[in-house]
Protein backbone atom coordinates (compact mmCIF):
# COMPACT_ATOMS: atom_id res chain seq x y z
CA UNK A 1 0.00 0.00 0.00
CA UNK A 2 1.10 3.44 -1.09
CA UNK A 3 1.98 5.73 2.31
CA UNK A 4 2.86 9.57 1.43
CA UNK A 5 4.61 11.84 4.15
CA UNK A 6 3.06 15.15 3.44
CA UNK A 7 3.86 18.27 5.82
CA UNK A 8 1.03 18.76 7.84
CA UNK A 9 -0.42 22.07 6.52
CA UNK A 10 -2.29 22.95 9.31
CA UNK A 11 0.04 22.42 12.23
CA UNK A 12 2.79 24.48 10.44
CA UNK A 13 0.89 27.56 10.27
CA UNK A 14 0.02 27.32 14.13
CA UNK A 15 2.19 29.93 14.44
CA UNK A 16 0.89 32.09 11.80
CA UNK A 17 -2.30 31.86 13.08
CA UNK A 18 -1.32 33.19 16.41
CA UNK A 19 0.77 36.23 15.20
CA UNK A 20 -2.26 36.87 12.99
CA UNK A 21 -4.81 36.97 16.25
CA UNK A 22 -2.40 38.88 17.98
CA UNK A 23 -1.79 41.63 15.54
CA UNK A 24 -5.77 41.57 14.55
CA UNK A 25 -6.22 42.54 18.46
CA UNK A 26 -3.40 45.24 18.65
CA UNK A 27 -5.03 46.81 15.45
CA UNK A 28 -8.60 46.85 16.88
CA UNK A 29 -7.82 47.93 20.34
CA UNK A 30 -5.87 50.79 19.06
CA UNK A 31 -8.59 51.59 16.81
CA UNK A 32 -6.45 51.19 13.72
CA UNK A 33 -8.86 48.32 12.69
CA UNK A 34 -12.89 47.31 12.50
CA UNK A 35 -12.90 44.72 14.60
CA UNK A 36 -14.57 43.09 18.22
CA UNK A 37 -12.69 41.08 20.32
CA UNK A 38 -13.87 39.50 23.39
CA UNK A 39 -11.38 37.61 26.08
CA UNK A 40 -13.42 35.27 27.00
CA UNK A 41 -14.90 34.65 23.95
CA UNK A 42 -11.25 34.84 22.41
CA UNK A 43 -10.01 31.77 25.19
CA UNK A 44 -13.29 29.47 24.49
CA UNK A 45 -11.86 29.84 20.68
CA UNK A 46 -8.52 28.40 21.18
CA UNK A 47 -9.37 25.91 23.37
CA UNK A 48 -11.92 24.78 20.91
CA UNK A 49 -9.43 24.76 18.22
CA UNK A 50 -7.13 22.72 20.73
CA UNK A 51 -9.91 20.53 21.19
CA UNK A 52 -9.98 20.20 17.56
CA UNK A 53 -6.48 19.31 17.20
CA UNK A 54 -6.58 16.63 19.69
CA UNK A 55 -9.75 14.68 18.30
CA UNK A 56 -8.10 15.18 15.22
CA UNK A 57 -5.03 13.05 16.42
CA UNK A 58 -7.07 10.46 18.39
CA UNK A 59 -10.12 10.10 15.94
CA UNK A 60 -9.10 11.42 12.96
CA UNK A 61 -7.21 7.93 12.41
CA UNK A 62 -10.39 6.06 12.06
CA UNK A 63 -11.51 7.91 8.82
CA UNK A 64 -8.03 8.16 7.53
CA UNK A 65 -7.91 4.47 7.83
CA UNK A 66 -11.10 3.89 6.40
CA UNK A 67 -10.69 5.87 2.97
CA UNK A 68 -7.13 4.20 3.09
CA UNK A 69 -8.67 0.55 2.67
CA UNK A 70 -11.37 2.03 0.13
CA UNK A 71 -7.53 2.77 -1.47
CA UNK A 72 -7.24 -0.54 -2.73
CA UNK A 73 -10.68 -0.30 -4.68
CA UNK A 74 -9.78 2.80 -6.71
CA UNK A 75 -10.34 3.14 -10.17
CA UNK A 76 -7.64 4.95 -11.86
CA UNK A 77 -3.71 5.41 -10.90
CA UNK A 78 -3.01 9.34 -11.17
CA UNK A 79 0.24 9.52 -10.14
CA UNK A 80 1.27 12.15 -8.00
CA UNK A 81 2.00 15.69 -10.44
CA UNK A 82 0.73 19.20 -10.00
CA UNK A 83 -2.36 18.65 -11.92
CA UNK A 84 -3.51 15.98 -9.45
CA UNK A 85 -2.76 17.97 -6.78
CA UNK A 86 -4.61 21.08 -8.32
CA UNK A 87 -7.62 19.05 -9.48
CA UNK A 88 -7.86 17.53 -5.62
CA UNK A 89 -7.55 20.94 -4.10
CA UNK A 90 -10.35 21.79 -6.73
CA UNK A 91 -12.82 18.36 -6.04
CA UNK A 92 -12.21 18.66 -2.43
CA UNK A 93 -13.25 21.95 -2.63
CA UNK A 94 -16.51 20.73 -3.98
CA UNK A 95 -16.62 18.40 -1.57
CA UNK A 96 -16.08 20.64 1.20
CA UNK A 97 -19.01 22.85 -0.14
CA UNK A 98 -21.30 19.46 -0.28
CA UNK A 99 -20.45 18.69 3.33
CA UNK A 100 -20.86 22.30 4.71
CA UNK A 101 -24.15 22.73 2.87
CA UNK A 102 -25.37 19.37 4.32
CA UNK A 103 -24.52 20.55 8.26
CA UNK A 104 -26.41 23.64 7.82
CA UNK A 105 -29.20 21.71 6.67
CA UNK A 106 -29.13 18.55 8.71
CA UNK A 107 -29.41 18.55 12.35
CA UNK A 108 -27.06 15.05 12.58
CA UNK A 109 -24.10 17.51 11.10
CA UNK A 110 -25.28 21.03 12.65
CA UNK A 111 -25.08 19.45 15.71
CA UNK A 112 -21.14 18.99 15.16
CA UNK A 113 -20.67 22.44 13.36
CA UNK A 114 -22.58 24.79 15.09
CA UNK A 115 -19.59 25.21 17.51
CA UNK A 116 -18.03 26.70 14.88
CA UNK A 117 -21.02 29.41 14.55
CA UNK A 118 -21.13 29.65 18.27
CA UNK A 119 -19.43 32.87 18.58
CA UNK A 120 -20.92 36.14 18.00
CA UNK A 121 -17.82 38.19 17.15
CA UNK A 122 -16.28 37.89 14.13
CA UNK A 123 -12.31 37.66 14.19
CA UNK A 124 -9.42 35.42 13.57
CA UNK A 125 -9.93 33.75 16.67
CA UNK A 126 -13.03 32.81 15.46
CA UNK A 127 -11.82 31.20 13.00
CA UNK A 128 -10.32 28.22 15.64
CA UNK A 129 -13.76 27.71 17.02
CA UNK A 130 -13.25 24.26 15.59
CA UNK A 131 -15.51 21.12 16.00
CA UNK A 132 -14.15 18.62 18.36
CA UNK A 133 -16.81 15.61 17.30
CA UNK A 134 -16.95 15.43 13.60
CA UNK A 135 -15.82 11.79 12.83
CA UNK A 136 -19.22 10.70 14.55
CA UNK A 137 -21.25 12.62 11.64
CA UNK A 138 -19.22 10.08 9.55
CA UNK A 139 -19.32 12.77 6.87
CA UNK A 140 -15.99 11.19 5.96
CA UNK A 141 -17.83 9.48 3.66
CA UNK A 142 -18.42 12.45 1.04
CA UNK A 143 -14.10 11.50 0.09
CA UNK A 144 -14.86 8.68 -0.65
CA UNK A 145 -15.43 9.35 -4.33
CA UNK A 146 -12.13 10.96 -4.26
CA UNK A 147 -10.61 8.04 -3.17
CA UNK A 148 -12.41 5.59 -5.66
CA UNK A 149 -10.99 8.38 -8.42
CA UNK A 150 -7.50 7.76 -7.82
CA UNK A 151 -6.86 10.53 -5.34
CA UNK A 152 -4.97 9.15 -2.39
CA UNK A 153 -6.62 9.93 0.80
CA UNK A 154 -3.12 11.49 1.73
CA UNK A 155 -2.99 14.03 -1.15
CA UNK A 156 -6.51 15.07 -0.16
CA UNK A 157 -5.66 15.53 3.74
CA UNK A 158 -2.30 17.26 2.27
CA UNK A 159 -5.00 19.86 -0.18
CA UNK A 160 -7.44 20.20 2.33
CA UNK A 161 -4.95 21.80 4.65
CA UNK A 162 -4.50 24.50 2.51
CA UNK A 163 -8.24 24.94 2.17
CA UNK A 164 -8.32 25.59 6.24
CA UNK A 165 -5.38 28.07 5.83
CA UNK A 166 -7.48 29.63 3.77
CA UNK A 167 -10.63 29.71 5.92
CA UNK A 168 -8.63 31.28 8.42
CA UNK A 169 -7.49 34.54 7.06
CA UNK A 170 -11.61 35.17 6.13
CA UNK A 171 -12.42 35.57 9.77
CA UNK A 172 -12.22 39.13 9.70
CA UNK A 173 -13.96 42.06 9.92
CA UNK A 174 -10.94 44.32 9.29
CA UNK A 175 -10.89 43.70 5.19
CA UNK A 176 -13.63 45.10 3.42
CA UNK A 177 -14.33 44.34 0.23
CA UNK A 178 -11.73 43.36 -2.25
CA UNK A 179 -10.95 43.50 -5.78
CA UNK A 180 -14.01 42.52 -8.17
CA UNK A 181 -12.79 39.55 -9.98
CA UNK A 182 -11.06 38.25 -6.58
CA UNK A 183 -14.48 38.66 -4.91
CA UNK A 184 -15.97 36.43 -7.92
CA UNK A 185 -13.69 33.40 -7.98
CA UNK A 186 -12.50 33.29 -4.32
CA UNK A 187 -14.27 33.08 -0.64
CA UNK A 188 -13.16 36.56 1.02
CA UNK A 189 -13.78 37.89 4.32
CA UNK A 190 -17.22 39.87 2.85
CA UNK A 191 -18.65 36.58 1.85
CA UNK A 192 -17.64 34.75 4.84
CA UNK A 193 -19.51 37.37 6.92
CA UNK A 194 -22.65 36.49 5.18
CA UNK A 195 -21.75 33.10 6.17
CA UNK A 196 -21.83 33.89 9.81
CA UNK A 197 -24.58 36.31 10.05
CA UNK A 198 -27.95 35.33 11.29
CA UNK A 199 -29.90 38.68 9.85
CA UNK A 200 -32.28 36.66 7.75
CA UNK A 201 -31.36 37.32 4.23
CA UNK A 202 -28.05 36.08 5.44
CA UNK A 203 -28.98 32.43 6.84
CA UNK A 204 -27.74 29.30 5.10
CA UNK A 205 -25.81 31.29 2.48
CA UNK A 206 -22.22 31.17 1.24
CA UNK A 207 -20.54 27.84 2.10
CA UNK A 208 -17.51 28.13 0.08
CA UNK A 209 -14.23 26.84 1.25
CA UNK A 210 -11.88 28.83 -0.97
CA UNK A 211 -13.75 29.30 -3.82
CA UNK A 212 -17.37 31.37 -3.92
CA UNK A 213 -17.98 29.90 -7.37
CA UNK A 214 -19.82 26.72 -6.16
CA UNK A 215 -22.41 29.27 -4.54
CA UNK A 216 -22.85 31.51 -7.62
CA UNK A 217 -23.06 27.79 -9.36
CA UNK A 218 -25.70 25.99 -7.10
CA UNK A 219 -27.82 29.21 -6.40
CA UNK A 220 -26.62 29.71 -2.30
CA UNK A 221 -24.71 32.45 -2.99
CA UNK A 222 -25.22 36.21 -0.92
CA UNK A 223 -23.89 39.47 -1.22
CA UNK A 224 -22.65 41.41 1.97
CA UNK A 225 -24.87 44.94 2.33
CA UNK A 226 -24.11 48.11 3.50
CA UNK A 227 -27.51 48.73 4.61
CA UNK A 228 -27.47 45.19 6.47
CA UNK A 229 -24.85 44.89 8.66
CA UNK A 230 -23.98 41.16 9.50
CA UNK A 231 -24.89 40.32 13.08
CA UNK A 232 -22.86 37.19 14.44
CA UNK A 233 -23.36 34.22 15.97
CA UNK A 234 -26.80 31.44 15.54
CA UNK A 235 -30.34 32.21 16.06
CA UNK A 236 -30.69 31.50 19.68
CA UNK A 237 -27.35 31.84 20.85
CA UNK A 238 -25.60 30.03 23.55
CA UNK A 239 -24.67 32.51 26.44
CA UNK A 240 -22.20 30.32 27.90
CA UNK A 241 -17.69 30.38 27.45
CA UNK A 242 -17.82 26.21 28.32
CA UNK A 243 -16.20 24.70 25.62
CA UNK A 244 -17.94 21.24 27.11
CA UNK A 245 -21.36 23.44 26.17
CA UNK A 246 -20.19 24.67 23.03
CA UNK A 247 -18.73 21.47 22.06
CA UNK A 248 -22.15 19.07 22.95
CA UNK A 249 -25.15 20.98 23.91
CA UNK A 250 -26.43 20.77 20.67
CA UNK A 251 -25.58 16.95 20.47
CA UNK A 252 -27.29 16.69 23.64
CA UNK A 253 -30.99 18.95 22.73
CA UNK A 254 -30.92 16.99 18.94
CA UNK A 255 -30.84 13.46 21.90
CA UNK A 256 -33.44 15.18 23.83
CA UNK A 257 -35.58 15.88 21.15
CA UNK A 258 -35.40 12.73 19.21
CA UNK A 259 -36.12 10.71 22.73
CA UNK A 260 -38.96 12.92 23.97
CA UNK A 261 -41.87 10.63 25.09
CA UNK A 262 -45.28 10.25 22.88
CA UNK A 263 -43.29 10.73 19.87
CA UNK A 264 -43.98 8.75 16.45
CA UNK A 265 -40.85 6.95 15.11
CA UNK A 266 -40.97 9.27 12.40
CA UNK A 267 -41.09 12.24 14.42
CA UNK A 268 -38.10 10.94 16.20
CA UNK A 269 -36.11 10.60 13.01
CA UNK A 270 -37.21 13.47 11.80
CA UNK A 271 -35.65 15.03 15.01
CA UNK A 272 -31.83 14.04 13.73
CA UNK A 273 -32.03 14.71 10.12
CA UNK A 274 -34.30 17.35 9.27
CA UNK A 275 -32.78 21.20 9.29
CA UNK A 276 -32.07 22.70 12.31
CA UNK A 277 -35.21 24.53 14.11
CA UNK A 278 -37.48 21.61 12.57
CA UNK A 279 -39.94 20.60 15.30
CA UNK A 280 -42.78 18.14 15.10
CA UNK A 281 -45.68 20.41 15.97
CA UNK A 282 -43.75 23.52 14.32
CA UNK A 283 -43.24 25.62 17.09
CA UNK A 284 -39.55 26.59 16.68
CA UNK A 285 -38.14 28.47 14.17
CA UNK A 286 -36.45 27.46 10.92
CA UNK A 287 -34.59 29.66 8.54
CA UNK A 288 -37.08 29.44 6.02
CA UNK A 289 -39.77 30.87 8.67
CA UNK A 290 -37.37 33.59 9.80
CA UNK A 291 -37.23 34.50 5.95
CA UNK A 292 -40.52 34.50 5.30
CA UNK A 293 -41.34 36.33 8.56
CA UNK A 294 -39.02 39.15 7.83
CA UNK A 295 -40.47 39.24 3.99
CA UNK A 296 -43.95 39.53 5.63
CA UNK A 297 -42.57 42.79 7.89
CA UNK A 298 -40.47 43.98 4.62
CA UNK A 299 -42.51 42.98 1.62
CA UNK A 300 -40.21 45.80 -0.86
CA UNK A 301 -36.99 42.90 0.14
CA UNK A 302 -39.01 39.80 -1.38
CA UNK A 303 -36.95 38.09 -3.48
CA UNK A 304 -33.87 39.87 -3.07
CA UNK A 305 -31.18 37.13 -2.67
CA UNK A 306 -31.14 35.21 0.22
CA UNK A 307 -34.80 36.01 1.03
CA UNK A 308 -38.01 34.29 -0.41
CA UNK A 309 -40.38 35.51 -2.82
CA UNK A 310 -43.59 37.45 -0.97
CA UNK A 311 -46.27 36.88 -3.05
CA UNK A 312 -46.59 33.06 -4.00
CA UNK A 313 -48.82 31.80 -6.86
CA UNK A 314 -52.61 31.92 -7.00
CA UNK A 315 -52.43 28.01 -6.00
CA UNK A 316 -49.93 28.33 -3.65
CA UNK A 317 -51.37 30.61 -1.81
CA UNK A 318 -54.80 28.71 -1.80
CA UNK A 319 -52.48 26.02 -0.57
CA UNK A 320 -51.56 27.97 2.47
CA UNK A 321 -54.87 29.36 2.87
CA UNK A 322 -56.83 26.04 2.92
CA UNK A 323 -53.87 24.68 5.31
CA UNK A 324 -54.30 27.49 7.69
CA UNK A 325 -57.93 27.37 7.91
CA UNK A 326 -57.86 23.75 8.11
CA UNK A 327 -55.15 23.46 11.19
CA UNK A 328 -57.26 26.88 12.71
CA UNK A 329 -60.55 24.03 12.36
CA UNK A 330 -58.74 21.24 14.13
CA UNK A 331 -56.91 23.40 16.88
CA UNK A 332 -60.97 24.39 17.11
CA UNK A 333 -61.97 20.65 17.33
CA UNK A 334 -59.54 19.87 19.56
CA UNK A 335 -60.49 22.76 21.62
CA UNK A 336 -64.35 22.51 22.05
CA UNK A 337 -63.80 17.89 23.01
CA UNK A 338 -61.11 19.47 25.48
CA UNK A 339 -63.49 21.63 26.81
CA UNK A 340 -66.67 19.38 26.91
CA UNK A 341 -64.35 16.61 28.36
CA UNK A 342 -63.09 19.21 31.41
CA UNK A 343 -66.86 20.10 31.34
CA UNK A 344 -67.93 16.37 32.42
CA UNK A 345 -65.24 16.01 34.32
CA UNK A 346 -66.17 18.19 36.71
CA UNK A 347 -69.48 17.78 36.39
CA UNK A 348 -68.34 14.58 37.81
CA UNK A 349 -66.43 15.84 40.18
CA UNK A 350 -69.47 17.97 41.33
CA UNK A 351 -71.64 15.45 41.50
CA UNK A 352 -69.12 13.26 43.64
CA UNK A 353 -68.70 16.07 45.70
CA UNK A 354 -72.50 16.72 46.41
CA UNK A 355 -72.63 12.77 46.92
CA UNK A 356 -70.50 12.82 49.46
CA UNK A 357 -71.63 15.89 51.00
CA UNK A 358 -75.43 14.62 50.93
CA UNK A 359 -73.88 11.27 52.32
CA UNK A 360 -72.17 13.43 54.76
CA UNK A 361 -75.84 15.38 55.64
CA UNK A 362 -77.80 11.85 55.33
CA UNK A 363 -75.14 10.41 58.00
CA UNK A 364 -75.40 13.89 60.32
CA UNK A 365 -79.11 13.87 59.69
CA UNK A 366 -79.15 10.01 60.81
CA UNK A 367 -76.95 10.09 63.51
CA UNK A 368 -78.84 13.52 64.47
CA UNK A 369 -82.44 11.54 63.98
CA UNK A 370 -81.06 9.12 66.55
CA UNK A 371 -80.18 11.73 68.85
CA UNK A 372 -83.40 12.69 68.50
CA UNK A 373 -85.27 10.02 68.80
CA UNK A 374 -83.14 9.11 72.11
CA UNK A 375 -83.39 12.00 73.48
CA UNK A 376 -87.08 12.07 72.31
CA UNK A 377 -88.08 8.94 74.01
CA UNK A 378 -85.86 9.81 77.06
CA UNK A 379 -88.36 13.30 76.96
CA UNK A 380 -91.07 10.79 76.82
CA UNK A 381 -90.09 8.97 79.43
CA UNK A 382 -88.78 11.08 81.46
CA UNK A 383 -92.61 12.71 80.44
CA UNK A 384 -93.95 9.39 81.50
CA UNK A 385 -92.00 9.16 85.11
CA UNK A 386 -93.22 12.85 85.78
CA UNK A 387 -96.93 11.66 84.64
CA UNK A 388 -96.46 8.81 86.72
CA UNK A 389 -95.06 10.37 89.74
CA UNK A 390 -97.94 12.86 89.40
CA UNK A 391 -100.26 10.68 89.16
CA UNK A 392 -99.72 8.49 91.92
CA UNK A 393 -99.41 11.60 93.93
CA UNK A 394 -102.61 12.67 92.87
CA UNK A 395 -104.38 9.30 93.30
CA UNK A 396 -102.43 9.07 96.57
CA UNK A 397 -103.83 12.77 97.28
CA UNK A 398 -107.43 11.93 96.06
CA UNK A 399 -107.15 8.27 98.14
CA UNK A 400 -106.58 10.44 101.16
CA UNK A 401 -108.98 12.95 100.81
CA UNK A 402 -111.35 10.68 99.64
CA UNK A 403 -110.44 8.58 103.42
CA UNK A 404 -110.61 11.97 105.25
CA UNK A 405 -113.93 11.98 104.13
CA UNK A 406 -115.05 9.16 104.57
CA UNK A 407 -113.99 9.53 108.22
CA UNK A 408 -115.82 13.13 108.41
CA UNK A 409 -118.97 10.98 107.31
ZN1 LIG B 1 -21.03 27.05 8.56
ZN1 LIG C 1 -16.28 30.35 9.54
Amino acid sequence: MDSYDFPQVTQLAIPFFVAAILIELWLVRTGRAKGSFETRDTLTSLMMGTGNVVAGLLLGVVSYWALLWLWQFRIFNLGLSVWVFLAAFLLDDLRYYVYHRIAHRVRWVWAEHVNHHSSQHYNLSTALRQSWTGLFTFMFVLQAPLVLLGFHPAVIAFTFGFNLVWQFWIHTETIGKMWGWFEFIFNTPSHHRVHHATNPRYLDANYAGTLIIWDRMFGTFVEELEEDRPRYGIVRNLGTFNPLKVAFHEWIGMFRDAFAPGLTLSYRINYLIKPPGWSHDGSRETSESLKAAYVRRNPSEAGKPGLPMAGAGPAEQLFWLLRGVARTAITHQRFIVATAVKDVDDANETVVDNISDDGGMLERNRSQSGHDVVAGAAAVRRIADGNDLQYEARISSLLRDFRQTQLCI
